[in-house]
């Protein structure tokens, strides 16, 4: 439920509106707009009380309307934030109309490849660097990060190099240390339900990039990102990388790029797009980069090695610096040419 103030509305109004839905049991939240407020309701009413609880809120003093917000999530839906988020993390922006870029390698393998790749994704225009230090790994004998020494080489690496840093958190307990050596938190699509971490980093005041499980619905998805907003943390960026593909013989996953316009049009927050776990293939991920702008995608994720033949997680699909920096310039002249 949403109740929209009126623009003459004084802030005692407002006061009064928030105190009656907290009467029952309910969370209101403020959501203050170009021209006036608007106060949602971010929690589920029981049935019998919301024809109620409409006519008593719809008399009260600066009330304008109330309206039902239709879908089941609220704080992730456009209809309790009609205007887009915009993420902003030491100065870089994730939101329309700024198309962000996040590069780097899939795992953090040592100092020199970090910085080295750091340098490079720069110098190609990337504004974020990414790189994961606890490797979600389908097999226990495959290379798993090197951990705390690998968070301690990418806030290095970020220092340095003036980036923005993004790496992955698995387990909750590593909340505090990562938070405090990494400026973006990573939800990977494995644990994109699972609620103990989504709640952990929604108590965090650091920004988070959640990505859609490979078999998650849209409504899945953005259900996950509600359990983070509703936590309290509002700077959430979503990211699609693939669902399961009908035909694994040519790509890891399927890109969903028709879930970009859909997820723009139900929710306010950025969306970014890897491709380069989507794609599985180097080959294929500057194709579905283009695709991502055209589709209205906020930005990538896109993995860059030195050296993808010596990688040590998900070489085949990460680009060399060379292509990555010749991908850039396609995506620059592309996202000019949009503005024109
Ligand atoms: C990653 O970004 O390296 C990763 C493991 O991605 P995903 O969770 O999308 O598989
Ligand atoms: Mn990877």
């Amino acid at each position: 439920m949403i109740v929209a103030m009126r623009s003459d509305a004084t802030q005692a109004d407002i006061e009064r509106v928030i105190e009656r839905i907290s009467e029952h049991d309910l969370r209101a939240v403020s959501m203050p707009g170009g021209e006036r407020v608007a106060i949602g309701i971010a929690s589920a009413i029981r049935p019998d009380l919301r024809g109620p609880l409409t006519e008593l809120l719809e008399v009260m003093p600066g009330v304008d309307h109330v309206t039902q917000v239709s879908r089941a999530y609220k704080l992730a839906s456009r209809e309790f934030h009609p205007v887009d988020s915009i993420v902003e993390i030491k100065g870089v922006r994730v939101g329309a109309p700024t198309f962000t870029v996040a590069a780097g390698p899939c795992a953090i393998e040592s100092r020199d490849q970090l910085m080295h790749a750091a340098e490079e994704v720069k110098k190609a225009g990337a504004t974020v660097l990414r790189g994961g230090a606890y490797k979600p790994r389908t097999s226990p004998y495959a290379f798993q990060g090197l951990g705390p020494k690998g968070l301690r080489f990418l806030k290095e690496a970020g220092d340095a190099t003036g980036l923005v840093t993004v790496t992955e958190i698995m387990d909750p307990h590593d909340a505090e240390l990562i938070a405090a050596h990494a400026d973006i938190l990573q939800i990977g699509a494995r644990n994109m339900q699972n609620y103990a971490l989504l709640n952990t980093v929604g108590r965090l005041d650091v920004p988070v990039l959640l990505k859609r499980g490979p078999s998650a619905t849209i409504d899945e998805w953005l259900l996950a990102a509600e359990y983070i907003l509703y936590q309290g943390n509002r700077r959430v960026i979503l990211c699609e990388r693939g669902v399961h593909p009908l035909d694994r013989a040519y790509t890891r996953y399927t890109l969903d790029i028709s879930a970009i316009p859909v997820v723009k049009s139900i929710s306010h927050l950025p969306v970014l797009v890897d491709p380069s776990h989507a794609a599985g293939n180097r080959a294929y991920v500057p194709a579905l980069c283009l695709a991502a702008a055209a589709a209205g995608a906020d930005g990538l994720l896109v993995e860059v090695h030195p050296d993808p033949a010596s990688a040590l997680c998900d070489g085949p699909q990460a680009l060399s610096s060379e292509t990555f920096e010749a991908l850039m310039r396609d995506i620059r002249a592309f996202t000019r040419k949009k503005e024109a």
